[in-house]
């Protein structure tokens, strides 16, 4: 059997650069708490995504859930939501004992549906805040949903934890609302292991998150606390892995892009295969190559068969709304988002594959068309 493949896995700099940013740590004892590589980590990845500031946290979960609590979402509150996400999106939600409202999907971007957003504004006039996700590096349809935000006057969160390095009409993903989020997770397009970032505008609240995020301790010499507090702060020796990722995120981008590109190529013309959508305000990162299905040939027929040769793809993620944990709350849409899990499939899109590999991945997709 082939070496294995996977869908998307750590891949450190070929200049090791992480190495030295974290020896840096290492050798002056900074490995712990906070210290240079935080504070530039932070400066440097909102510099990257044009953002006045960013708090370094210790996962993208842990940045939604303080983007929430910075947006004043409390007991009761409704939040909207994309169905079709990763549960990450939607937990924090929980947490903050909030009420999510799951919006269906436009099949133009696979993102959060503006027409169902309005409805459920319509529906819900009181709801506390917005959470619109940048799907696998596909940019949501950011115009018309902050354009029907705005008229509501209701903050936005962007779940961008998919989509660093992913521009909508030349502005980055993660910087229109008023709060955006990123993460470093292992499959992430570059990782510190894990991780996460929340950046805004907001100088003040970027502050507020950082408090919280250290236990919300008060200025004072003793242990003071008039706020509940979180223990969700990055670490001086993650901080400079993603220093040194960071430096790396244009060629993964690329790479990214080489391997959809790829796929287009060679799988585009079967009977029944089309790709996520390219919408030409969006200029997309790549994070998964995905698919969908609408002939004999059914995902798990492409699962099963890249698993046999120790390859690893995934269906699109399963909609919130018919997952047992989220389905007793409301949804609004019809049925775009159970389509696109019920057709898609992300295709393995790791940075460290080579021309063989995604031969042999493109081998057996066209091999079932030939049975
Ligand atoms: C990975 C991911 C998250 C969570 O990030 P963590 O750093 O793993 O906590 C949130 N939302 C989406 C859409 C993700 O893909």
């Amino acid at each position: 059997m082939g070496k294995q493949i996977f869908l998307s896995s750590p891949h450190m700099s070929d200049e090791g650069y992480e190495m030295d940013f974290v020896k840096e740590a290492f050798d002056t004892n900074w490995i712990a708490p906070l210290g240079t590589n935080v504070n530039e980590f932070e400066k440097e990845l909102a510099a990257k995504v044009g953002s006045n500031d960013a708090a370094a946290l210790s996962s993208g979960t842990g940045a939604i859930h303080l983007a929430l609590k910075a947006a004043g979402v409390g007991e009761g509150d409704i939040v909207f939501c994309p169905t079709l996400t990763f549960s990450a999106t939607a937990n924090p939600i929980i947490y903050q004992n909030a009420i999510p409202v799951f919006i269906d999907s436009d099949s133009k971007t696979w993102n959060m549906c503006p027409e169902a957003l309005e409805e459920a504004f319509s529906k819900y006039p009181n709801v506390k805040a917005v959470i619109v996700v940048h799907l696998y590096g596909l940019s949501a349809d950011m115009d018309k949903i902050m354009g029907v935000c705005k008229k509501y006057n209701v903050p936005v969160i962007e779940d961008a934890a998919e989509s660093l390095g992913t521009y909508y009409k030349g502005k980055h993903t993660g910087t229109f609302g008023d709060y955006g989020i990123f993460s470093f997770n292992g499959n992430k397009i570059i990782t510190t292991s894990g991780g996460g970032m929340l950046v805004s505008n907001d100088s003040e609240r970027v502050e507020k998150v950082r408090f919280w995020a250290t236990q919300s301790r008060d200025k004072a010499r003793h242990y003071q606390h008039s706020e509940l507090g979180f223990n969700y702060r990055m670490s001086n020796v993650v901080a400079g892995i993603g220093r040194g990722q960071l430096k790396v995120l244009d060629k993964r981008v690329e790479k990214k892009n080489y391997i959809y590109n790829y796929y287009h190529k060679e799988l585009g013309m079967l009977d029944g295969i089309n790709f996520m959508p390219n919408n030409n305000w969006d200029k997309p990162n790549y994070w998964l190559s995905c698919i969908t299905l609408i002939g004999e040939i059914r995902p798990n027929d492409i699962i099963d068969a890249l698993q046999a040769e120790n390859i690893e793809s995934r269906p699109v993620w399963k909609p919130m709304h018919i997952q047992p944990f989220f389905e007793k709350y409301d949804f609004v849409g019809t049925n775009v988002s159970e389509k696109l899990f019920e057709n898609g499939v992300c295709l393995p899109s790791d940075t460290k594959m080579t021309d063989e590999d995604l031969y042999r991945v493109v081998k057996v997709i066209k091999g079932l068309w030939l049975q």
